[in-house]
């Protein structure tokens, strides 16, 4: 087994008998490599060859996960892989944008949520659609218009800009739209880890399969009208920018009147983000957004120093997009089983419920990244939390720690420290 292998190597090389200092000093090391070559050096006896790599390497992604090249000595055992960049994923180009997904098809510990990175150029159409998971988005560049009619037929459209987000329960039908200057770009986040963006029902797909006939007496006219509608999908294609959004949101909800549901979430509604010493956080599932029944959401930054401190979530896996800065994250897998792996803009993480974990920026500019729960509320505990509220005396007789460092610890839930 790996872990035991593992645990031989760290024994051969008289890692337990390193001094604490030494100790300490690793672990605020974090990704640099030739710190973690000094690292190295400390654990390793002079001339220790057994972490050399004289065969071929990739030397710029070893370099980019100097927590997978180079364990951190309180990794152990096989973790299941729970990284993934986007940059790996497969570009679908189209006239207008492109997408790109990452699902359990590209990160296999991704069950219950997966991701599409899309873009639009200005007038480029995300065509009218629905799936059967639920879509939930954040507008990470630029400016869209997106429409959709909710459970009663009636319309909604609205433009959404950077930080925005909307959320499409399954089957309701939906389009997305860049607008003026240059577009957009968004995160899809999805409550199915098997989602996939080339299996949703497509309006253009749908009249392509159906009988010309068929059509022509659903919507009462000659077959002949019909003549030139697309023989395949269009996914995404390019058209004219729309116009003005009130003379659309008028047009769309004709007699019936517009939807009274807000399918959208702007950076200006509330919660306000919780501003703290070295970060924010901003919590935003049904309870504020009310439509996001199935889909919670945490918008995190930390800055750098800091540390989203050591937690888990009881209700639900944890799938994870990074928008800027770096970081390392370990998952503590039970059974002596952990792994640390590090993390950049464009990345996935995933977390499965309820396991330990931590997310440290180990750059020199902001990190900020969204938390994604398949769940209608936020819920998470933490290692500070748990422990002060749990009678002092069984918490020192486990973990050998006198009176003093227990009173250091917080009380309350930090969220981000120090
Ligand atoms: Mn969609
Ligand atoms: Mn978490």
């Amino acid at each position: 087994m790996a872990g035991d292998t593992d645990k031989e190597l760290l024994s051969r090389r008289g890692f337990l008998g390193v001094s604490s200092a030494a100790l300490a000093a690793a672990s605020v090391l974090g990704p640099d490599s030739a710190a973690r070559q000094e690292q190295g050096s400390a654990q390793n006896p002079k001339g220790d060859r057994s972490a050399s790599d004289p065969g071929p390497t990739n030397a710029a992604l070893d370099a980019a996960n100097p927590d997978s090249n180079h364990p951190l000595p309180t990794d152990a055992g096989g973790v299941q892989t729970f990284k993934y960049p986007f940059s790996f994923a497969h570009k679908r180009f189209q006239e207008g944008g492109w997408s790109r997904e990452v699902t359990v098809r590209e990160l296999a510990v991704s069950k219950s949520l997966a991701g599409v990175d899309m873009r639009l150029t200005a007038g480029g159409v995300r065509e009218l659609h629905w799936h059967t998971a639920a879509e939930w988005a954040y507008m990470l560049y630029g400016s869209a218009r997106i429409t959709c009619i909710d459970g009663d037929g009636k319309s909604f459209v609205t433009d959404v800009k950077e930080g925005d987000l909307w959320y499409f329960p399954p089957g309701i039908p939906h389009s997305i739209q860049g607008l003026p200057p240059d577009g957009a770009e968004f995160m899809l986040v999805f409550d199915d880890g098997n989602f996939s963006e080339f299996e949703t029902v497509l309006l253009t797909d749908w009249m392509a399969h159906t009988p010309p006939d068929v059509v022509a007496k659903n919507f009462g006219v000659a077959p002949s009208a019909l003549a030139k509608m697309p023989k395949r999908e269009k996914f995404i294609f390019q058209t004219d920018v729309p116009g003005p959004l009130a003379e659309d949101q008028r047009r769309a909800a004709g007699a019936l009147g517009a939807s009274p549901i807000d399918f959208a979430f702007r950076t200006t509604q509330h919660p306000a983000p919780t501003k703290l010493k070295t970060g924010e956080v901003r919590v935003i599932d049904s309870s504020s957004f009310k439509i996001s029944t199935t889909i919670a959401a945490a918008i995190v930054t930390v800055r750098p120093g800091g540390m989203r401190e050591l937690h888990w979530h009881p209700n639900a896996d944890e799938w994870q997009f990074y928008i800027s800065g770096q970081a390392r994250m370990t998952v503590f897998a039970t059974g002596a089983r952990a792994r640390t792996m590090d993390f950049e803009m464009g990345d996935v993480g995933y977390i499965q419920k309820t396991l330990p974990h931590y997310v440290e920026n180990t750059g020199t500019t902001d990190l900020k990244f969204l938390e994604m729960f398949k769940s209608s509320y936020y819920q998470d505990l933490a290692l500070s939390e748990w422990l002060s509220h749990t009678p002092p005396e069984l918490v020192a007789a486990h973990l050998n720690l006198d009176k003093a460092t227990l009173d250091a610890m917080p009380k309350d839930k930090p969220l981000i420290v120090p």
